[in-house]
């Protein structure tokens, strides 16, 4: 960290709040499983929805924000008798930073990208970077101070995405080094339905436990298995993206989360369901 960010961030009314900006993903078991494919991934979270005040989730739906992921892992781990816990209160802080003083987080975001690529070329791996960990802003057309967008400034680090913005899932003008995968929800199957007729991949969360199987086809398309890692730009295309629910989500009941056994999924073992996908 350069002397003028160390200047900037002291000059703050208060503490940052977190100490680290991106996550590596040593913290995180689905992430750290890219390295066997060659991978470092970091990742940004945020406070989903508006739980720091500032809303960061355009087209969220009532299920997704119910069973979002920030509840998944550490941060859901809420001790008795408290309502919130660390790694909750460092995204709310993220946040606050992003909506407030925009040119330290700027600059806070550059000097995290940059170790990371560093760190991440010393262990021989290829860094990539979400940054919508959980939140759903258009980096792509984001300014950092040098008025270029993050994946301008970083052209050689692949950034990769879910959405629930049906129109920048759409986007064929989206930065070489930006990957999206559209994202269902309760209220978005119209646009599920156009993005995969279109040839685009959908993800779908399912009510399937840890250890079972996905289904093999949804409505259609072929489910690729989504938790092995979060590698989601080296996807084949075409086809439903497959997660298993965690953390709320289990046991949610308003649509988000996908049933299974539904008449629109078939398995592998069933005889009795056509369990052909659409060609690619
Ligand atoms: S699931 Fe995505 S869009 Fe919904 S609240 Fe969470 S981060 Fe936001």
């Amino acid at each position: 960290m350069n002397t003028a960010l160390r200047a900037a961030i002291a000059g703050l009314d208060r503490p940052l709040g977190f100490r680290e900006l991106l996550t590596p993903d040593g913290y995180n078991p689905k992430l750290k499983k890219g390295r066997a494919r060659g991978y470092a991934s970091a990742i940004l979270h945020f406070a989903p929805a508006d739980l720091s005040g500032y809303d960061v989730c355009q087209y969220r739906s009532a299920g997704c924000t119910a069973a979002c992921l920030n509840t998944a892992g550490h941060g859901g781990i809420i001790r008795k008798g408290q309502t919130t816990n660390p790694v909750q209160l460092a995204r709310i802080a993220r946040t606050v930073l992003f909506f407030e003083h925009r040119a330290i987080f700027n600059d806070l975001l550059v000097d995290a990208i940059e170790q990371h690529v560093r760190r991440s070329i010393k262990r021989g791996l290829t860094p990539v970077v979400r940054l919508n960990g959980t939140s759903d802003l258009p980096w792509h057309m984001l300014k950092l101070n040098n008025g270029r967008t993050v994946m301008d400034t970083f052209p050689t680090v692949t950034f990769y995405d879910y959405t629930k913005h049906p129109q920048r899932a759409a986007l064929r003008t989206l930065p070489a080094n930006y990957s999206l995968t559209f994202s269902r929800s309760e209220t978005n199957d119209d646009d599920v339905r156009r993005i995969l007729a279109r040839g685009g991949n959908v993800a779908v969360v399912f009510a399937t436990g840890r250890t079972r199987p996905l289904p093999l086809v949804w409505h259609g398309y072929r489910v690729i298995d989504a938790d092995r890692d979060d590698l989601r730009f080296l996807d084949p295309r075409n086809v439903v993206v497959g997660l298993r629910a965690k953390g709320k989500a289990r046991g949610e009941a308003s649509g988000f989360v996908e049933d299974p056994d539904a008449d629109t999924a078939c398995w592998p073992i069933d005889p009795e369901r056509d369990c052909v996908a659409h060609a690619a």
